[in-house]
Parts: structure tokens; sequence; C-alpha cells
């Protein structure tokens, strides 16, 4: 049985000490999540980062608009935000509607606010190795998981299946930086079990359940599985008889990842559970970035305060 890496764990820690580095701080590190429409995971996705904020001290404003929201009163709410100093950091929460311009959207947000890491000057200094940009949130939750339970990076070969703009380029990008030899493989890649059965280290972000399987890996891997999949739920039937079709019906879905943990955990050495493994890591890795977006700002203003003088 392979090693969990247990992301809840990893979780706590990181909100303890985001705990006692907020509660220093002048002012509440503060998040503005602008919702367009009402989809259940959206919704659900900011529930937990309410949730997270309030344990850790910090604040969350949550800004939902209509799914017909006007392109130009979308890029007025995000300027506003921009503006005011009491916010540290912006979220779209993605997806958003098809007649938005997504891009305009993600441009508009000021580089220092942009806690998602999806401006494209974040991604640019992800991308050509420099410290200073924003990373984002599952990437960052990605690797503090790896770095917690010490799985080496340097010189191992890393493969990441999925080369989304959120999880699977800014996660290559990422590992190369710290000096993995990346792999990314996604819908075209012909024979997946070929290139995930060379890597060390294995990313799996593709959000297809059972993507991966014994198959698809060996001994002595390491697996991070980001997959968030929602699949109907089915009570047991053996545990009440007396489930009626509408009970069944209407279960609680149930949340796989993208690999088949049952039997990929007898092989590989290492891997991580969904739920409570990136997921949570993610909600953490996501606060790391607005507390120090406050920090920066802090800093910022006191060195003005000081030219100033
Ligand atoms: P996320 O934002 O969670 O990464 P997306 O749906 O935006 O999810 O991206 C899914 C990614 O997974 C895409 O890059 C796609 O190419 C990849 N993918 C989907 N299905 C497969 C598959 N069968 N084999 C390999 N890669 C896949």
């Amino acid at each position: 049985m392979a090693k969990i890496l247990d992301g809840r764990v990893v979780r706590d820690k990181f909100a303890a000490d985001l705990k006692r580095k907020i509660a220093k701080l002048d002012q509440k590190p503060t998040l503005a999540i602008v919702q367009i429409g009402n989809l259940a995971q959206s919704s659900a996705y900011i529930r937990q980062k309410k949730l997270f904020g309030e344990k850790i001290g910090a604040k969350v404003t949550h800004l939902k608009f209509s799914a017909t929201i006007a392109q130009s009163k979308l890029i007025k709410v995000i300027e506003k935000l921009n503006k005011d100093r009491r916010i540290d950091g912006i979220i779209i929460q993605l997806p958003i509607p098809r007649h938005l311009n997504k891009s305009e959207i993600i441009e508009t947000i000021l580089p220092e606010k942009d806690v998602d890491g999806l401006h494209s000057k974040n991604v640019k200094k992800l991308w050509t190795g420099e410290d200073d940009g924003l990373i984002g949130a599952t990437p960052r939750g990605i690797l503090n998981l790896i770095k917690y339970y010490r799985i080496p990076i340097r010189g191992k070969r890393a493969v990441v299946v999925g080369r989304s703009a959120l999880v699977g380029r800014p996660t290559a990008a990422l590992l190369l930086k710290e000096g993995a030899t990346i792999t990314t493989a996604h819908r075209q890649t012909k024979d997946l079990a070929a290139q995930t059965r060379q890597a060390d280290l294995l990313v799996v972000a593709a959000g297809v359940p059972n993507l991966i399987g014994s198959r698809h890996v060996k001994k002595g891997q390491v697996i991070v599985d980001v997959g968030i999949n929602l699949i109907a739920g089915r009570p047991s039937s053996k545990k009440n008889k007396k489930i009626t079709k509408l009970q069944e019906e209407i279960s609680a879905p149930k949340m796989v990842g993208d690999v088949d943990f049952k039997n990929v955990s007898k092989i590989v050495k290492a891997i991580s559970p969904v739920p409570g493994g990136v997921g949570p890591m993610t909600v953490a890795a996501l606060f790391q970035n607005l507390v120090e977006t406050n920090m920066r700002k802090i800093e910022k203003g006191n060195k003005r305060i000081k030219r100033n003088r």
C-alpha cells in the first residue's frame, strides 16, 4: 500500500501558520471573489474559500452578478477593486459565461492582486523562472504538498497530464522551475500510458474519472491526483435495502479524482487521495498568496512614507 499524501493534515498546519501571521497584521487581508452566474460547483468552491478565510482571520468579499452581465460593466467592477486599497486579492471564479471576453477580464486585474496567477505578467514570470510573480493556488498547493512530504523534484522526471491555464500548464512550469524534467500530456497525446509510466512524479489534472489505472503506473512512482469529479452518488443497497428509487436519485454526489485510487495505490510509492489531497492544499495556498500580497502592499506603503519624509 502506498503512502498517503494527506492534504488535510498539511492544510491544517498551513492554516495555523497563516492565522498567526494574520493576527500580527494591522489590516485583515481581504479577498474579493467575483462570481458571474450561479454554477453550483462554483458556489461550493466559494463557500470553501469563505470558510477557510474565516478560520484564519482573513476577510472574503463575495460579489455576485447575473450571467448576463455586460463585459464593460464587469471591467468597471474589476477596476474599482483594483483601486480599492482594502482589497488584497481578486478572483474571477471560473468558468464564466461565453459572451464574456475572459482574456480581457483577466488582463484587467492588477497583477499584484491576481492571486490566481492568471495575468500574463504573472504567467510570464513563472515560465521565465522569476521569483516575484504570483503563482496560482492549485500549482502552489501541489508544490507545497510535494515539498511537505520531502518528495524530491530536482533532476526527476515529472509528467503532468492536462494543459489547462489554471492547473496543468502552471504546474508544469513550476516543476520545471524546481528542476524537474517535464512532459505535459493532454487529449492529443498518443499512448498516454507510455508517457505516464516514464514518470518519477505524476501529476494528473484532466477531469476524467479513472483516467489513470494500473497499466499507467509502476512501482516507486509518486502520484498527485488533482481531479475533482462529481459523480452521481449511489447509496449502498446492501446496507439499506429500503432506499427508494427517489432517495437514490437525490443522494449526494460522490467526489472522485482522475486516478483509480483503489488499484493504483497498491502499486505506487505514494499517492494523494481525492477528496483530502490537493483540494485542501489549494485553498490554503490561495490564502498564502493573499497574505503575501497584503504584506507586499504594506511594505510598499512603508517605503513610500519613508521617501516622503
Ligand atoms: P482543469 O482546469 O481542472 O485542468 P480542464 O477541463 O480545463 O480542467 O482541462 C483538462 C485537461 O485535461 C485538458 O488540457 C485536456 O487536454 C486534458 N485531458 C482531458 N482528457 C484527457 C485524456 N483522455 N488524456 C489526456 N489528457 C486529457
